[in-house]
């Protein structure tokens, strides 16, 4: 399998859109992470997979100089959809992609490989638990195979990632043909290596 191979796969498992980028182009944050404290996020300290549990954007840049690619992920969906009970489902499927894409990477020979996604994950899959089972009984994570740190911890510039891929943020060409509504988008990462 090839790293275009693996841009099918994200493909073949529902994203919009995927693009192999040199990891050198993702642009990590300090002040970008920053705001998850302050003013801060409401899932702030909820899941190992955000801060101030995350190991931030001075490792991320760490990892952009041990592996040399990325993939950036996007779904684009109908704006709606992301303020609805359908949002949960998306980040989940953002998840899930971000994640196979990794697991594949890895088998191919790409050992070190990290996937991370949009969204906390206590909130798209422990919604129904008071507490993440990780940082409360120090147990298991109960989606490990799909559960992946959220980029805000990290930092990522997405917007910018977006540019590097050649992808629009204007997503007006993109409205479904049925209605008005207008097309919103949310963005996953592996770095490959
Ligand atoms: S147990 Fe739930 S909240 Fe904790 S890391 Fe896993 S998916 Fe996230």
């Amino acid at each position: 399998m090839s790293l275009a191979e693996l841009t099918r796969l994200a493909i073949a498992m529902g994203a919009s859109d995927a693009a192999i980028i040199d990891s050198r182009e993702i642009s990590a944050e300090d002040g970008l992470a920053g705001i998850c404290k302050e003013p801060g996020c409401e899932n702030y300290g909820l899941s190992p997979s955000c801060p101030p549990h995350v190991s931030g954007p001075a490792a991320f840049r760490q990892l952009q100089k041990k592996l040399a690619y990325a993939m950036a992920v996007r779904l684009v969906v109908p704006s709606e959809s992301l303020l609805s009970g359908e949002r949960r489902e998306i980040m989940r499927l953002l998840h899930e992609i971000v994640a196979g894409v990794e697991q594949a990477a890895i088998t191919m020979g790409y050992t070190q490989s990290q996937a991370f996604a949009g969204g906390s994950c206590k909130k798209i899959f422990c919604p129904d638990h008071v507490d993440c089972r990780r940082l409360s009984e120090y147990g298991e994570c109960r989606h490990p195979l799909h559960c992946r740190p959220s980029m805000s911890g990290f930092g990522i510039n997405v917007p910018e990632l977006q540019k590097t891929c050649g992808w629009s943020g204007n997503l007006g060409a993109q409205k479904k043909a049925a209605d008005a509504d207008s097309m919103s988008w949310v963005a996953g990462l592996v770095l490959i290596g």
